[in-house]
């Protein structure tokens, strides 16, 4: 079956997706929540990729406002954010992470997470998590004593990941690859590969040219 190489352009990142013109799209949903860089424009919110895939739902990135964005489409990003998967750790890909951690653990349709946030990326994203459990201290301690919630919905299960595959159930893959960034010292930046059912799409996060993200892209093109 042919298929179709979508391309599309932002400022800070590139996403290819090839997909089968003739299936549904429904089971496999991309969602550019965020497109913006640092300066905080009304109209650009921060990095944020949505993706639905066969049931489950992975947000690439948590740039500033991700949660407003996922809340607008519906998301209930409390319970139904099954993975927070972060290409670098820039502060403009990383902002939105304590809204959607705490936000997600309260009342209301959009949270009422009551399991650990899951969360993963390059090496940094594991002591990031804890570092902002532990800034926020005070009010997980003050909401679990005073609003009784759940305190393991006030933490979060991150690992550091390395390059490969780092997640793989339900016959969903997502496949953790380098990017150069540019700059010369701004390493480890992923770029990663979602594969489900004959069909993938890639995203760079931040990149200069890469023969690398080339090379990944068109495994799905032929
Ligand atoms: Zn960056």
């Amino acid at each position: 079956m042919s298929k179709l190489l979508l391309t599309i352009l932002t400022a800070g990142s590139i996403l290819l997706a090839t997909y089968a013109p003739a299936q549904t799209q429904a089971d496999f949903e991309i969602v550019l929540l965020g497109t913006g860089t640092p300066p905080p424009l009304m109209n650009r919110f921060g990095p944020a990729t949505l993706v639905h895939v066969n049931g489950k739902t992975f947000l690439f990135d948590a740039g500033r406002g991700a949660t407003q964005r996922m809340w607008q489409k519906r998301v209930r990003f409390g319970q139904g954010l099954d993975y927070l998967i972060l290409t670098h750790l820039h502060s403009d890909h990383v902002l939105g992470i304590p809204d959607i951690f705490l936000t997600g653990w309260l009342g209301g349709p959009f949270g009422r997470r009551k399991e650990p946030m899951k969360l993963m990326g390059p090496p940094g994203t594991a002591a990031l998590a804890k570092n902002l459990v532990a800034a926020y201290d005070w009010d997980i301690q003050t909401r679990i004593a005073d609003q009784k919630l759940a305190p393991a919905g006030a933490t979060i299960a991150a690992r550091d990941i390395q390059p490969g595959v780092a997640y793989e159930a339900g016959g969903v893959k997502i496949t953790a690859f380098k990017v150069d960034h540019g700059g010369g010292i701004i390493d480890p930046v992923y770029g990663y590969r979602i594969d489900y059912d004959g069909r993938a799409a890639v995203i760079s996060g931040d990149r200069v040219y890469n023969e690398t993200l080339i090379e990944q892209a068109k495994a799905w093109t032929c």
